[in-house]
């Protein structure tokens, strides 16, 4: 019996244990999920409750099976929605899909698949012989591999005050229910998080200013109105030039010039990022993360039609405004929180009865408790960039003497730094896929 431990339920622990339940190998086998959050397939994405939140990837793009393309879209027909390929369907039924693809593959997999849900969270991982021994809150498991899938939790700016009025983790349960829904709210932040929050607190019937501000002051860009046809990359990894990141820029701008539409450039790019970024030296991806990352974000990390009208409603209403600038410090004063940024070489104070924190995930491994034990034992590092974890390129992790311990492997975005492209759906199926292969290829 192969056992198993995946830790972390969000989608990418629901897709490693989809492909581990659906994996042709004959042996028996055994998978325990640890997901201390209690609502497995959620995690940080699909665990709103806001209809008005919608996937940023089209439907036919959704799917849990690398190999069945259009399954999510079939299972959203079953449940009686009427979705075609090109929509973007609301965040909340992405979580419902992965339970039932997951259950679907059980019920078709026989007695000889288990997987065993438990509700707490994995504090250490140890080398036991080839295998390991998983502490899964005070109970230890010992099982032949481990895989993390643990995300990454929201990062904690350090001028967010200990104060009340100040919300470091937006998704908590009822943290945005506190806050005055005739008080100024500023979301610090202008990414596809910050527009999120803005229209739960429109939809919550909020009526005070909502304030977005950020270093650059720019919304994600807009999808098209539907799918465009496909464009080949202005720039393949080999390619002279490709392993600078100037070049590599220069191609794309020159491509989405040429293209119909600028979107085909920046798509054409995807399916080649991970061997891109695998060819480009540490300092060539500094440079990136310094020059590049603002634009590059805003353009390929884009907002539905949909919620794009919702914004420019907003922001024609003057209750939503788009500002730039960098918040230095804030104060919680009796009377509202003060809130001081910088824009170019200008300060500015200004008051608020709330903020919100909407700068993205803390890609410091060293944020996460797991991740710290499994670095300070030697068992894991830090990838050189600061992101997530120094992986092989099939995910399996190097120890801090760069040798891999192959019992051990990470599935999504603790492997950002290595790959670049390692959160949404299509690459975190591909990975769970793969970290099936390589577990069960011998069972
Ligand atoms: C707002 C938002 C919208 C997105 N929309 C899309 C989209 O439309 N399409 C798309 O393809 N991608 C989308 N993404 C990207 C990606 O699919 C999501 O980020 C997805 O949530 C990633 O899942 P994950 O499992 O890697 O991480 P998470 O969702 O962060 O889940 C990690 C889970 O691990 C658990 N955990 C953490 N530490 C431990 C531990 N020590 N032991 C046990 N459990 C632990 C947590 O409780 C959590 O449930 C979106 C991302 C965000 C933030």
């Amino acid at each position: 019996m192969t056992t198993i431990v995946i830790a972390g339920g969000g989608a990418a622990g629901l897709l490693a244990a989809i492909a581990l339940v659906r994996h042709p190998a004959p042996g028996p086998r055994r998978i325990v999920l640890a997901e201390p959050s209690g609502e497995p397939g959620a995690g940080v994405a699909y665990g709103t409750r806001s209809p008005s939140h919608l996937l940023n990837v089209r439907a036919a793009a959704m799917s849990a099976l690398p190999d069945d393309p259009g399954h999510f879209l079939a299972w959203c027909r079953d449940e009686g929605l009427a979705v075609s390929g090109p929509d973007f369907v609301a965040r909340q039924r992405y979580g419902p899909y992965l339970r039932a693809t997951l259950a679907a593959a059980l019920a078709a997999a026989g007695s000889a698949v288990r997987v065993e849900l438990r509700n707490d969270r994995v504090m250490q991982i140890r080398a036991d012989g080839a295998g390991v021994l998983v502490a899964i809150g005070a109970t230890p498991i010992p099982a032949d591999a481990a895989i993390l899938a643990t995300g990454h939790p929201p990062a904690r700016p350090a001028w967010l005050p200990d104060d009340p009025r100040a919300i470091g983790d937006p998704w908590a349960a009822g943290a945005l229910e506190r806050i005055d829904p005739d008080g100024t709210v500023v979301i610090a932040g202008s990414g596809l998080t910050a527009v999120d929050l803005a229209l739960a607190l429109a939809d919550a019937g909020h009526r005070g200013r909502i304030r977005l501000v950020s270093g650059h002051g720019l919304l994600p860009a807009v999808h098209a109105e539907g799918p465009l046809p496909a464009r080949p990359a202005a720039i393949a990894p080999g390619d002279p030039g490709s392993d600078r990141i100037r070049t590599i820029a220069r191609a794309l701008r020159a491509d989405a010039a040429a293209a119909d539409d600028w979107r085909q450039a920046v798509d054409a790019l995807r399916p080649v990022t991970v061997a891109l970024w695998h060819g480009l030296p540490d300092a060539e991806r500094r440079r990136f993360l310094r020059h590049g990352l603002r634009a590059w974000e805003v353009h390929r990390h884009r907002m539905a039609p949909e919620i794009a009208a919702r914004v420019a409603a907003l922001r024609g209403a003057g209750q939503l405004s788009v500002e730039r600038g960098r918040i230095i410090s804030v104060r919680g004063e009796p009377a509202a929180l003060q809130v001081t940024t910088r824009s170019g070489g200008r300060m500015e104070t200004q008051v608020t009865d709330a903020l919100i924190a909407a700068t993205g995930p803390a890609t410091d491994p060293a944020a996460d408790p797991l991740l710290a034990a499994l670095i300070a034992a030697g068992m894991a590092r830090p990838h050189p960039l600061g992101i997530g974890l120094d992986v092989e390129p099939d995910g399996v992790l190097r120890r801090a003497d760069g040798r891999p311990w192959p019992a051990v492997r990470a599935v999504g975005s603790l492997r950002k730094g290595a790959e670049w492209e390692a959160t949404a759906v299509p690459e975190l199926r591909l990975h769970a896929r793969e970290a099936a292969d390589a577990l069960l290829r011998d069972g």
